[in-house]
């Protein structure tokens, strides 16, 4: 049987930003290898590619090189963001173009569930769309050719999945340049903490992976990357293991003598600091802290906690606990529909009391996803904050909606403030340490950064403090 291909789509514009940093990213779209590691345990070869920030075209030869010339299966293009939306359509033109026999089956479940004839506008040539998570279908649907899809009212052919997580490894073997990137471990899925803004507020949360299995998936990427330094990601929106669970990793870490170090994202009030330091001696070393807001109305108005003083005293807490257990903490900061000076200043100050415990902030505003059809409802739930639409940026696609979240706080003024935290709370070297682990490519050192911001200076004008900010 021959080799199945899936694309993870790149961007062609992004969030903030885009330059030579934000172009540098290079972060495992594990989604799309773990679909590949599931038909790769069904016996059927399969390859990832990741478009990053390359173009299509270049992409399209990328698979040439790797034998791609057409294939009986159909081809398996992951849109993971709404900015990958124009990327992964003129892959599909070009795929088309020079393939005109080859199916395409669409998949990114943030972007296309509930969006199938959008989806199939934006990418005509999309045979078959798929919703949700298809880890349970996948070998059916890339081998078979009498699934059972469905039909929406415009003829457009969907298929709808919600797989469990398996329990298995993700193989970096088939995911085309791995050793460029630093690797995932999936741990868990979902999270149901209901955060207004968030997709994962209503899905619910899926047990950890056993801790046994962790392990076994790190000593697996031990000997891929044959004992070369690299971080791991452990993949879960929330991750809130127990004591219990904290001490069985601790235990299967140092018996398998391993001294791998790795990232995860965390809530401020789910994790008790003597389970942060438990993992902490099992390679923790990062953690991305969702705070969102050091103001108690607009952590209340995000739906982030019932009781924000609490919130913020387990905030602190943390952050000390982290700090003493040598993990660096990166926090995620949000501002929000309704936010005035006075709450971003409130954040502002909680964060500048607690400059020594913080290694870095990503900050920005509130980015509503949606399609022009169904925008208004959605903003029309924050009109009473006197939230609006702002300008979009020049490359900004269809989907992303930027907003001036109320009558005193413009778009433009959100982002001054963020990038003025962004300045106020990391140095380069700071904002360097932190890219470094899981999202620059493991190659990628402190002195060709500092050639890079040298030149980007020296070509665009720009200051540091633009650069950061990205
Ligand atoms: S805790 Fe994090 S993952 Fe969970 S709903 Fe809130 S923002 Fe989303």
């Amino acid at each position: 049987m021959s080799k199945v291909f899936l694309v993870a789509s790149g961007m062609l514009s992004c969030k903030k930003k885009t330059n030579v940093f934000s172009k540098k990213q290079c972060y495992v779209n594990y989604g799309i290898l773990r679909l590949a590691s599931v038909l790769y345990e069904s016996g059927i070869d399969a390859m990832v590619v990741q478009g990053l920030f390359r173009s299509p075209t270049e992409i399209v030869s990328r698979l040439v090189s790797l034998g791609y010339s057409g294939s009986e299966h159909p081809l398996l293009v992951s849109v993971p963001t709404f900015f990958a939306v124009p990327w992964a359509t003129e892959f599909s033109r070009l795929i088309r173009q020079q393939y005109p026999d080859q199916q395409i089956f669409i998949g990114g479940q943030w972007v296309v569930n509930n969006r199938v004839d959008w989806i199939c506008e934006k990418i005509p040539e999309a045979d078959l769309v798929i919703c949700g998570t298809s880890d349970d279908h996948i070998v059916e649907l890339t081998t078979t050719h009498n699934n059972k899809f469905q039909t929406t009212y415009k003829g457009n052919k969907y298929f709808v999945a919600n797989s469990k997580m398996p329990k298995s490894f993700l193989r970096y073997e088939l995911l085309d340049e791995a050793h460029r990137f630093h690797p995932s471990i999936e741990v868990s899925r979902g999270c149901g903490r209901g955060c207004s803004f968030c997709i994962e507020g209503n899905i619910g949360l899926t047990p950890l992976q056993e801790p046994s299995l962790v392990v076994e998936n790190l000593e697996y990427l031990r000997g891929f990357y044959n004992h070369d330094s690299f971080y791991t990601y452990f993949q879960a929106s929330n991750f809130c293991p127990n004591q219990e669970w904290a001490l069985q990793l601790y235990r299967e870490y140092e018996k398998n003598h391993l001294d791998s170090l790795w990232r995860c994202e965390i809530r401020v009030d789910t994790i008790n600091p003597k389970t942060l330091n438990l993992l902490a001696k099992s390679g923790l070393r990062v953690i991305d802290v969702g705070l969102e807001s050091a103001s108690k109305s607009q952590l209340k108005r995000m739906k982030k906690t019932k009781d924000p003083d609490l919130y913020l005293k387990k905030a602190d807490i943390l952050l000390r606990a982290a700090s003493k257990s040598g993990i660096l903490a990166k926090l995620n900061i949000m501002f929000y529909p309704g936010e005035t000076h006075k709450t971003i200043n409130e954040t502002i100050s909680w964060l500048r009391h607690r400059e020594e415990l913080i290694q870095g902030v990503s900050a920005g505003s509130l980015i509503l996803f949606e399609t022009k059809d169904k925008i208004k409802p959605a903003i029309d739930e924050f009109e009473s904050l006197g939230t609006s639409l702002a300008k979009p940026n020049p490359d900004d696609p269809e989907g992303v909606n930027r907003l001036n979240l109320s009558n005193e706080i413009s778009f433009d003024v959100a982002e001054k403030y963020s990038s003025d935290i962004c300045n106020m709370l990391m140095s380069d070297k700071d904002y360097f340490d932190l890219k470094s682990f899981c999202y620059f490519p493991r190659n990628y050192n402190y002195s060709d950064f500092q050639a890079d911001i040298e030149e980007t200076r020296s070509t665009n004008a720009l200051d540091f403090e633009e650069i950061i900010y990205i």
